[in-house]
């Protein structure tokens, strides 16, 4: 009986599609990605919660763009839900309040509720 061995590449190949997207599950922050290839007939997907990984972060600001949003100050966001969200140490919040922080638009509208669509809840 031959064995069937499921071969992943991992070197991208010209077929690959890379897809990767944030959105908001009961208000926390949620990423999902997925990679199908048809050349190998690979297919997989991930996800988590919080802030994505560098990696999959790179696509989705590939395909959205940042925001620039202010931190802390009457203007700008709690330091809290910022600090929170991104997992930040006290320097990098301390940057973070001085530079303000690039986010994803779906980080910018979990992190300022109100300035986006309303809705229900
Ligand atoms: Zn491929």
């Amino acid at each position: 009986m031959a064995e069937q061995f499921a071969t992943l590449h991992c070197e991208p190949c010209e077929d690959c599609r890379f897809e990767a997207w944030q959105r908001i599950v009961d208000g926390r922050l949620r990423w999902e990605e997925s990679h199908h290839c048809p050349a190998y007939g690979v297919q997989a997907c991930g996800g988590g919660w919080g802030p994505p990984p560098p990696w999959v972060r790179e696509r989705i600001v590939a395909g959205q763009g940042t925001v620039r949003l202010a931190v802390g100050g009457p203007d700008g966001l709690p330091l809290k839900a910022v600090r929170e969200l991104y997992g930040l140490t006290l320097p990098e919040l301390i940057a973070a309040r001085e530079h303000g922080i690039e986010a994803t638009p779906v980080e910018a509208e979990l992190l300022s509720p109100g300035s986006g669509p309303a809705g229900p809840g």
